[in-house]
């Protein structure tokens, strides 16, 4: 596909086996309630096309590059990476109109669709498992956007099966080793999602007061797992595709927590490719955690 981007179809009654494993993994105390809550709570696995008609979830998987935002904090600069998976508007605009001229040869319809994109991605076959809990995608590592939309194509039949790991994580570790809150455990897969950076920095509210200032690395996120992870090297998301120069002033309201209409352009723009307009106060806080932490440790190994 266009610009490395994959695709695939599900077929809409695959989803009752996605929704089910969530509930299951609830059940067993895999996902704790908080993430439930707060990631997977609120998605609609029913067809908007009833259930007389085919209908199928297209999931198509972007490779990105990450933005920056750069500031000036007047006795000196910092760098805030916004990763990529955090969506460019420009990237959503072009997919969309993508899927668009892809249906519209067949009359087939789409609609966008909230569903569970790495379960969906995984069992389809599109990527893989990363012992990190992340998807691999060929050639673009983890630095993809997945996106899905509700279809009334027809997919009996498309590629499906388990959730399928990494080969080559059997002989590596290397994000185990890089996480700095503990999230990977030895005795299960899933890594603990309440401990990890990127759940307590898109969350609003303080940090919790056991979390080490050293390990904010991103202005959202976390990349510390990712960057060290070999799959990820020499792939599109190593490149700083967007950049935003923030003068002293912008630099200062961004840090304020001041909203999009109180903010200069550049500022504005950056909030929202890190997908928090209307949470200025969440880039806020994770920017002065940034500062905060780098002033103690300037130097630290796998910085991103
Ligand atoms: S860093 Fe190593 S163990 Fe972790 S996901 Fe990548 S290949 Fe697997
Ligand atoms: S994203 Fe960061 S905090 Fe979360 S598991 Fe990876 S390294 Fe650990």
């Amino acid at each position: 596909m266009e610009k490395g981007r994959l695709c695939a179809f599900c077929p809409s009654p695959r989803l009752l086996e996605v929704e089910r494993d969530i509930q299951s993994r609830l059940e067993a105390g895999e996902i704790g309630e908080s993430i439930y809550a707060r990631y997977l709570k609120d998605f609609s696995y029913a067809s908007p096309y009833g259930l007389e008609l085919p209908s199928s979830v297209f999931i198509l998987a972007s490779p990105i590059g990450r933005a920056r935002i750069d500031l000036d904090l007047g006795d000196r600069k910092l760098e805030a990476i916004i990763p990529p998976t955090y969506c460019p508007e420009e990237l959503m605009a072009e997919n969309t109109a993508l899927l668009g001229t892809m249906l519209s040869d067949s009359g087939s319809h789409c609609q966008p669709a909230w569903l569970p994109l790495k379960s969906l991605a995984a069992r389809t076959g599109l990527g893989r498992y990363g012992r990190d809990n992340i998807l691999r995608f060929e050639g673009a590592g983890s630095y993809v956007r997945l996106d899905a939309w509700w279809t009334d194509v027809d997919a009996a039949g498309e590629s499906w099966g388990p959730a399928q790991v990494l080969d080559r994580c059997k002989a590596c570790g290397a994000c185990t080793s890089a996480c700095p809150n503990g999230c990977f455990t030895h005795d299960r897969f899933l890594v603990d999602a309440s401990k990890c950076l990127t759940s307590l920095n898109e969350a609003p509210g303080p940090f919790p007061t056991w979390l080490d200032p050293h390990s904010h690395n991103a202005a959202i996120g976390c990349l510390l797992c990712q960057e060290a992870c070999p799959e990820n090297k020499g792939v599109r998301g190593q490149q700083v595709e967007k950049n935003f120069s923030l003068d002293k002033e912008a630099t200062a309201r961004l840090l304020d927590g001041c909203s999009s209409a109180d903010l200069p352009s550049e500022a504005a723009a950056a909030l929202r490719a890190a997908e928090l307009s209307g949470k200025a106060d969440i880039l806020a806080r994770n920017l002065r955690a940034l500062a905060h932490g780098r002033s103690l440790y300037p130097k630290r190994a796998n910085s991103a």
